[in-house]
């Protein structure tokens, strides 16, 4: 009989459901999108019930459509990260929004700690940045501002989770609440280093250690559904985050394989082996996974270097919706194809400031080189290229911290459909871009993570031959043509930043 993993990947926008088969290919999926919420400009909440009620309704499709739901060796899940939830242990019931990670709200919190000198603590303990990205300020914020809560976090009678946590807890019908090491290492509650909570971090952000979450590894017997939830009892073996399933999904297995997915943002992630990096560049240090190698074996962790470009495929977006030049994103590629360089024109995509390894909050777009004869296809020429230049001053930032020399980026992604994308990010690299068969590599990072443990595949290797490459683009230019580029980039760079007076 064929076995399957379903893999739950609950998304920023919607929540899906993917069932695998043992050879790692797809056999089945469902979507549903849910409600986003934004009460004020900076703020974005979803609502609990939502995520859970979406996620569940795609699960359910997918066992129902199953000829034998008993084939479902395990469940597997993978989450947008940072999401913070507050819930009722008693009820189940959430109190307040989910507040998202995208959402700004404790900003200012964030500022004054670290006007107080709190970065380079916070920096060592956990690989983060103390900003209002991460987990720990918005449960503070949710303790703070809903009505009681605080002390009733402290005697216990509240739960707080990320989504992974939120997902089991209703998985089990309350019977688990735990969170793997991937998504507490995004809380800046945990020690990178221990890999537990950090008494000194909960006394920073005012949290109550009654209300966490058990920590447990990414993969391995962590919890089982409860049968009147999904109608089976079927085994929880892989927690992860999305980038770092998305990692693993790209058989990035050994120190010093990569990925980058092309999405909204830009996000690449490097795995750096069993310790952490400290980063030089203000990159991410962070959790990739934590598993045993064989079902009797000890534990290991995997870090990763993580860096994300604010304006990856947004930038095609701005193309069509701002400017108009481009009816549909694919579009882009052909523009583009139609003239046969930049014609030194170089278009940076600050539009929001700039993040890793420039972070210059105050630079703002910059369009710079155009003579009579720039047109519309330049332009989006240098938007694509802008994208690929972003992610290798991202990728050489790394390959500094980590001290390595990086033989090949993996890539994923909506836009990492557009080939002459990937040709030009190989040329600025000047190493091979390789595009795999499935691009759902986040789901197929949880599925892998959640089989190795399942016993559906026997290890890492066995992975690596299942893995499939679908284009490899070679770099095509000298090394002098692309430090040519970059120093060119760099100049334009200088032009964008500090800009804004606000
Ligand atoms: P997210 O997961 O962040 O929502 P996706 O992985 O779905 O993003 O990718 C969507 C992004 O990819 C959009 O910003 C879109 O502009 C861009 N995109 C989609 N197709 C192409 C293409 N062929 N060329 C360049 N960019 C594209």
């Amino acid at each position: 009989m064929m076995h399957y993993i379903l893999a739950l990947d609950q998304g920023t926008t919607s929540s899906r459901a993917i069932l695998f088969d043992a050879n790692g290919a797809m056999a089945d999926s469902a979507q549903q999108e849910y409600a986003q919420h934004f009460p004020q400009p900076g703020w974005v909440e979803h609502n609990g019930r939502d995520i859970w009620a979406s996620q569940l309704e795609v699960a359910k499709t997918l066992i129902q459509r199953c000829p034998s739901p008993s084939s479902i060796a395990a469940i597997a899940i993978t989450n947008q990260r940072e999401t913070t939830l507050l819930w009722d242990r008693k009820t189940g019931q959430p109190l307040g929004p989910a507040i998202v990670w995208q959402d700004r709200r404790t900003a200012d919190q964030c500022a004054t700690m670290r006007a107080q000198g709190l970065t380079e603590l916070i920096q060592t303990k956990t690989g983060l940045v103390l900003d209002a990205y991460f987990s720990g300020t918005k449960l503070a914020w949710l303790l703070d501002n809903i009505d009681g809560a605080r002390s009733r976090a402290e005697r216990g009678e509240l739960a707080f989770g990320t989504v992974d946590s939120w997902l089991v807890w209703n998985l089990t019908a309350g019977a688990s609440h735990i969170t793997d090491v991937s998504n507490a290492s995004r809380t800046l509650l945990f020690n990178l280093h221990t890999l537990e909570w950090d008494d000194e971090l909960l006394t920073l952000f005012n949290i109550p250690r009654a209300v966490l979450p058990t920590i447990v590894p990414s993969a391995g017997q962590l919890a089982q559904s409860s049968p009147s939830v999904l109608g089976h009892a079927i085994p929880i073996t892989a927690m992860i985050g999305d980038q770092q399933a998305a990692t693993f999904g790209q058989g990035c297995f050994k120190p010093g394989m990569a990925k980058n997915t092309y999405g909204t943002g830009c996000f690449m992630l490097l795995n750096t082996g069993s310790e952490p990096v400290a980063s030089r560049h203000h990159l991410l240090s962070t959790v990739g996974w934590q598993r045993a190698s064989s079902p009797s074996g000890g534990l290991h962790t995997t870090y990763c270097l993580e860096a994300s470009v604010f304006m990856g495929g947004a930038t095609v977006q701005w193309l069509r919706d701002g400017l108009n030049i481009i009816q549909t994103a694919a579009e882009v590629e052909a523009l583009a194809l139609s003239v046969p360089d930049v014609g030194d024109t170089y278009l940076v995509p600050a539009f929001t400031g700039l993040g890793a390894p420039h972070w210059d909050g105050h630079a703002r777009g910059t369009l710079i080189g155009m003579t009579r004869g720039t047109t519309k296809a330049h332009i989006a020429r240098a938007a694509l290229e802008a994208i690929a230049l972003q992610v290798a001053d991202v990728f050489e930032a790394m390959q500094k911290d980590a001290g390595l020399n990086l033989s090949e980026l993996r890539v994923d992604g909506g836009a990492s459909k557009n080939n002459l994308l990937l040709q030009m990010q190989a040329n600025i690299l000047g190493v091979p871009v390789i595009r795999p068969k499935i691009v759902e590599t986040t789901a197929l990072g949880a599925a892998y993570l959640g089989g190795l443990a399942a016993g559906l595949w026997s290890s890492t290797d066995a992975i690596s031959a299942l893995w499939q490459e679908d284009q490899r683009f070679e770099p095509q230019w000298s090394d002098t043509e692309s430090a040519v580029k970059r120093a060119r980039w760099r100049q334009a760079i200088e032009r964008a930043k500090s800009w804004s007076q606000d």
